[in-house]
């Protein structure tokens, strides 16, 4: 592959990505874009976003080496990079803080957010909170039952969450709703999206604030290990975390760069999330990418375990880099994903999130195939407080 320069103008990943969005939001995409193209060329907007990240956030995150597991599994080292040590505890502050920066740039007083495990809605509130800004978050009416600390958060914060009843009560529910919010107050809103996917220039500006987590490890590791990872592996709902971590090593080679959905209850059992593995490319949410739908095009509901990764598309850069080839994914079953949480708790003393469980899981899957000497760099993208409600309940245990 020669030099890895995408999107092209108009937010094509090859065929994937794109704006299909109604009359009324191109006008703000376009603003979006034209504003983020400046920003982008602008070396104090970095190193603002670079100040915050590291005196708000509290950035760099470290890899750790999970020494006690490795050696239990009896194969390749596996390494952390240490999300859930961020400021609210997952890799979705480093976004918000970008997009919050941007919207103060556009003279946004007010900012709107869609959340499926509450992660997202969480961050965005604090970073409204943060720049003295109005903030409110849609969040699927069931999420809003399985996530109920992370909704009192946000309320903490100052933020209104409106729950969504409508559809499958989940993530997909909610970023409709607050496209709809979006259309209608454009003018004073600026709508901080949670992931690698939606329309143009959503994937890419959501990717260039989670690349800090790939270009920290580039010089991490060697300082660790000498040299770079033989393999990056991290969770994919929307994709940003996986992303983030994956774009700075693109023109690496030699480094294999792997993608865990979620299979749920099983890929052949149709109760999953995984678009790459069982979906195929159609429009949802503004943009063309590989999607779960069923013979009459329809959108499938999803099925995991984790509330993060239960979205039924995936971003455009993932459809791109699978059908290259230079990315690899693969699927963990909710089974896999719980067996990993509580390895992880017990034998390194971290409480893992449920969507990074999944990329944990691969790990531990595939590290005693390989040798001690190799590296399998994991994203650790958020700490599992959250999650210990749902674990509890299926252990049988009521908190
Ligand atoms: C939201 C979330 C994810 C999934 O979103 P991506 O955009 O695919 O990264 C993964 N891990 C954690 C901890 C999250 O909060």
């Amino acid at each position: 592959m020669g030099q890895y320069d995408l999107p092209d103008a108009g937010g094509h990943f090859g065929p994937y990505g794109g704006m299909y969005v109604a009359e009324t939001l191109v006008a703000a995409l376009e603003e979006l874009k034209v504003e983020y193209a400046r920003a982008r060329n602008d070396p104090a907007f970095w190193a603002e976003y670079r100040h915050e990240l590291k005196y708000y956030v509290g950035r760099p995150s470290p890899i750790y080496h999970a020494r006690r597991w490795s050696e239990r599994l009896g194969g390749a080292q596996i390494y952390l990079k240490r999300e859930d040590l961020n400021h609210t505890g997952a890799h979705k502050i480093n976004n918000t803080i970008g997009q919050a920066l941007l919207a103060r740039r556009m003279g946004k007083r007010r900012v709107i957010a869609e959340t499926g495990a509450g992660q997202h809605g969480v961050a965005s509130a604090t970073v409204a909170a943060r720049y003295g800004m109005e903030c409110v978050v849609y969040m699927g009416a069931d999420d809003v039952k399985r996530q109920s600390p992370n909704v009192y958060r946000m309320k903490l914060l100052g933020a209104t969450v409106v729950p969504v009843s409508s559809g499958s009560r989940t993530l997909k529910d909610a970023l409709n709703e607050a496209m709809r919010d979006w259309v209608t107050n454009v003018d004073s809103t600026f709508y901080i999206l949670g992931t690698a996917a939606g329309p143009h220039p959503y994937p890419m500006l959501v990717r260039d604030f989670q690349a800090i987590i790939g270009e920290e490890c580039k010089q991490q590791m060697p300082e660790l290990t000498g040299r770079q990872p033989d393999v990056v592996v991290a969770c994919v709902g929307g994709g940003s975390n996986a992303i983030g971590i994956f774009y700075p090593y693109i023109d690496v080679d030699g480094v294999r760069l792997v993608g865990v959905e979620a299979a749920g209850d099983g890929i052949a059992s149709g109760r999953h999330a995984a678009p790459l593995a069982a979906g195929r490319p159609g429009v949802l949410h503004g943009f063309n990418g590989y999607l779960m739908q069923d013979a009459n095009g329809l959108v499938m509901e999803t099925h995991s375990v984790s509330a993060g990764l239960d979205y039924p598309g995936v971003g455009p850069e993932h459809c791109y880099l699978k059908d290259s080839g230079r990315a690899e994914y693969d699927s963990v079953t909710d089974d896999e994903a719980l067996a990993a949480f509580h390895d992880c708790c017990h034998l390194e003393g971290i409480i893992p999130a449920l969507e990074s469980s999944h990329a944990l899981a691969w790990a531990a899957r595939t590290a005693p195939a390989m040798s001690r000497d190799q590296v399998i760099l994991v994203n650790l993208s958020g700490r599992g407080d959250k999650d210990i409600n749902t674990v509890a309940a299926l252990s049988g245990i009521t908190l």
